[in-house]
């Protein structure tokens, strides 16, 4: 339902969570956060209700680390529990998504793909990160190809708004869209992605838009687009001139 992302110079789990409580007003069931910490390791916590349980749920555990994702779910596929809560990790724990939409051919993708994988939740999310890791392992893919190759598996009706994080590239964010809207925040002090511009306008209000079927991948100090077919887009940001 909503989704926000940072890659910067400072902690990422105030702002990912500032965002969160900013996408409130949309609704959701259930609520989380990753955060790579690199040497300190990964942390993933979701919590079902109110962001300010999430939040409730994150202090004490030593969360540090610049980049993350977070997500608010309004669940389409499975139960609203922890278990189903987004983000979503790979089987291994190298890669975690979230994602806003559905995946209408996901029973078909874990049936014809995913044999022999063990799945920790009822969502089509999940197919979409074990299928990246699965791509990555057995085609020996780079995350960047895995990604679009998922992505092209995706039959027409599906809709996505997806945004990615690789254990092995801890400060890039990898994104994704198709009718869900996206945004691409830029500042001095490191890029974010999200889902509605309102969540973000603390630390920005420069923004790019990605269009369907572009793929994005951001550091702190770069952003690079590609379209369907991998071709390198430029698209300049623009000012959001409204107040914070
Ligand atoms: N289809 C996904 C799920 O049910 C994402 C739902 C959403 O957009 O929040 O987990």
């Amino acid at each position: 339902c909503g989704i926000v992302g940072c890659t910067g110079n400072h902690e990422a789990l105030p702002t990912l969570l500032k965002g969160l409580e900013k996408l409130e007003y949309r609704g959701y069931d259930s609520a989380g956060v990753y955060v790579n910490g690199g040497d300190a390791g990964d942390f993933l916590v979701r919590q079902q209700g109110r962001v300010a349980l999430l939040e409730e749920a994150t202090k004490g555990k030593g969360i540090t680390g610049t980049a993350g994702i977070a997500h608010t779910r309004w669940a389409t596929h499975g139960g609203v529990s922890v278990e189903n809560a987004h983000p979503h990790c790979s089987e291994d724990g190298r890669f975690y998504l979230v994602h806003n939409g559905v995946i209408e051919n996901y029973d078909e993708l874990r049936d014809t793909y995913l044999q022999g994988v063990t799945l920790h939740s009822e969502t089509d999310t999940e197919i979409a990160v074990q299928l990246i890791d699965k791509f990555a392992k057995e085609d020996e893919l780079s995350t960047l190809d895995a990604f679009r190759k998922m992505i092209s598996l995706l039959d027409n009706n599906s809709a996505y708004g997806f945004l990615l994080m690789d254990r092995q590239t801890p400060d890039l964010l990898y994104t994704a869209k198709k009718k869900s809207p996206l945004l691409i925040g830029i500042s001095d002090d490191g890029n974010v992605v999200t889902s509605d511009a309102a969540a973000m306008l603390d630390v920005t209000q420069y923004f790019i838009e990605l269009m369907d079927g572009e793929v994005a991948v951001i550091s702190k100090t770069n952003v690079a687009l590609y379209n369907e077919t991998g071709d390198s887009v430029s698209r300049e940001p623009f000012y959001l001139d409204i107040d914070a």
